[in-house]
C-alpha cells in the first residue's frame, strides 16, 4: 500500500524539450515536474508563471499533508 497515495498528477504544462505534458511528482516535500517521454525534469519554479489547476491542487495537498 505504500503506493497508493498520490504521489504524481498529470498537468497539462508542455515539456520545454519535447512539448509532451509533464508529469508532476511528489519528492519528500519537493515536487518536480517530469517529462515520461523524453526524462527531462524540471523545477516547478521554473513553471511558477505557467501553473496549471492540476498542479495548483497537488502543491496544495503537498502542504496539507505535512504532519
Ligand atoms: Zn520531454
Amino acid at each position: 500500500m505504500a503506493f497508493s497515495s498520490p504521489r504524481t498528477t498529470e498537468t497539462t504544462l508542455p515539456c520545454d524539450a519535447c512539448g509532451n505534458t509533464l508529469l508532476a511528482e511528489r519528492d519528500c516535500r519537493k515536487v518536480i515536474l517530469r517529462c515520461s517521454v523524453c526524462g527531462a525534469r524540471y523545477e516547478v519554479r521554473a513553471y511558477a508563471s505557467r501553473m496549471d489547476a492540476a498542479l495548483e491542487r497537488f502543491l496544495e495537498n503537498l502542504y496539507c499533508d505535512r504532519i
